[in-house]
């Protein structure tokens, strides 16, 4: 095994032989007690790849059913690449953060324009595909090539953290690079890949934000922060700003026997899905009478607000949103979009055909019909 020589960066105490004992014990507890999780069942880059943009923000077992009925019905790249975008986008639906989603259907057409359909082995090569940024490219070619290159996430981060009693805030961008190089230092540069999920894995299992649990670690002779009792304090943070409040005022259009729901523009947050119409409610104003304003500026229409559905909280990553949920009665006009890109008057029963965002299905059920 070899230690990375350049350790200018490395904290104080990462002296090579502590981190190669690190590293043995915890290659040995991986290999004994690593979940058996379906993407490691594949030494497939497409299938490899798919998971791990997935698991990006998100947790394991909200995963794993969307990556089988992925799977299924885009077994290889050449099947993403032919899809729909809306299809591609439904199968998405409910997992969130959706441009990771409209970029490795974008990644995966290139894939196949370009490289016949097979995932670029060359680290900088795939780093200029759509959403692969330095995660991405890292997790993918440690593991599906086994390429040297470390896997820097909240877990790793953690880990290090603790490990070293880094003093680096982990919530800052500026740390990253720190954290990068302690784990390119601690990294087994042969069998990156196994290493890289190794110390993920021991984040999941073991070494939790909360309660880690210290007296089963495999690396726990040498973690700084449980030899001095300082496990709590570790990892370092910096207070961020609360994130703001967005109020908003959404209408179920009725018209005869159908609803008007219209869809997003492909860019920007939440990308392409399909909603109910509504906007967001300005100081001074009722949400009934932002919700009449936001119908007219959005869709051209008049509509009257009939009865308060609901109200429907959610969590961005950058906001949230408070939603007042109204059934409007269609009063005049016709459909002019402006923001929207398209629009559909539909029956409840085809609500369920559409992809839709969080919000949207905080109400969908109310209407009826099934979500
Ligand atoms: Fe994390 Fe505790 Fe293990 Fe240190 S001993 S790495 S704090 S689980």
């Amino acid at each position: 095994m070899t230690i990375s020589k350049d350790r200018t960066n490395l904290p104080e105490d990462a002296s090579a032989e502590r981190l190669l004992r690190i590293r043995r014990r915890l290659m040995g507890w991986y290999e004994r007690n690593r979940r058996p999780l379906p993407w490691r069942e594949t030494d497939d880059p497409y299938r490899i790849w798919v998971s791990e943009v997935m698991l990006q923000q998100t947790r394991v077992n909200a995963v794993i059913p969307y990556y089988h009925r992925f799977l299924e019905r885009f077994p290889d790249i050449h099947r993403l690449a032919d899809a729909d975008s809306q299809e591609v986008l439904k199968l998405w639906e409910g997992l969130g953060y959706y441009a990771r989603a409209r970029n490795l259907h974008r990644a995966a057409r290139r894939v196949v324009a370009e490289y016949q359909g097979r995932v670029p082995d060359d680290w900088h090569i795939f780093l200029t595909l759509p959403g692969v940024g330095e995660y991405i490219a890292s997790a993918v070619q440690s593991i599906a090539f086994d390429h040297p290159h470390a896997v820097v996430d909240g877990n790793v981060k953690r880990v290090l953290a603790r490990l070293f009693r880094m003093e680096e805030p982990v919530n800052l961008s500026a740390s990253w690079r720190r954290f990068r190089e302690t784990a390119t230092a601690l990294m087994d540069p042969d069998r990156a890949g196994q290493f890289n999920q190794a110390v993920m894995e021991l984040g999941a299992l073991i070494c939790l934000p909360k309660q880690p649990d210290c007296p089963d670690c495999p690396v726990q002779s040498h973690c700084s922060a449980y030899r001095t009792d300082q496990v709590a304090s570790y990892p370092r943070r910096v207070k961020k700003k609360p994130v703001p409040t967005r109020k908003m005022a959404i209408g179920v259009v009725h018209r005869d026997d159908t609803l008007l729901i219209v869809r997003r523009k492909n860019e920007g947050l939440l990308g392409g899905l399909w909603e109910f119409p509504g906007g967001e409610i300005r100081k001074g104003e009722t949400a009934e009478a932002a919700c009449v304003r936001a119908m007219k500026e959005q869709t051209g229409l008049g509509v009257a607000p009939e009865a308060w559905l609901t109200r429907v909280r959610h969590a961005y990553t950058h906001f949230k949103v408070v939603a007042e949920v109204f059934h409007c009665r269609y009063v005049a006009g016709d459909v002019d979009l402006n923001g929207p890109v398209d629009y559909r008057w539909i029956r409840p029963d085809q609500i369920g055909t559409y992809p839709f965002p969080k919000v949207n299905h905080g109400f969908i059920p109310l209407l009826g019909v099934k979500d």
